[in-house]
């Protein structure tokens, strides 16, 4: 079985789609003997995947707020 060897760089490239799961099996095979080897981008790949999950939970609430704060400052102005 030959497999693509990739290098830091590609693998940052690629995380995004290595975390949507978008990449054909051998994609992510290559990913995969990557991180077993490299400290750095398994380091990489949880630090994406905190951010990814810290984004996709605070943002809307934050936004929220902004609207409402928005919204009352409109309803105090009248
Ligand atoms: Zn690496």
């Amino acid at each position: 079985m030959t497999m693509e060897a990739i290098r830091c760089r590609d693998f940052v490239e690629r995380v995004t789609e290595y975390m949507e799961e978008a990449q054909p099996p051998e994609g992510r095979a290559a990913m995969e003997a990557h991180l077993a080897e490299c400290e750095a981008c398994t380091r990489y790949l949880a630090q994406m995947g905190q951010t990814v999950a810290w984004v996709g939970r605070l943002p809307l609430p934050k936004v929220e707020v902004a609207a409402r704060e928005a919204l009352a400052r409109r309803l105090r102005g009248r």
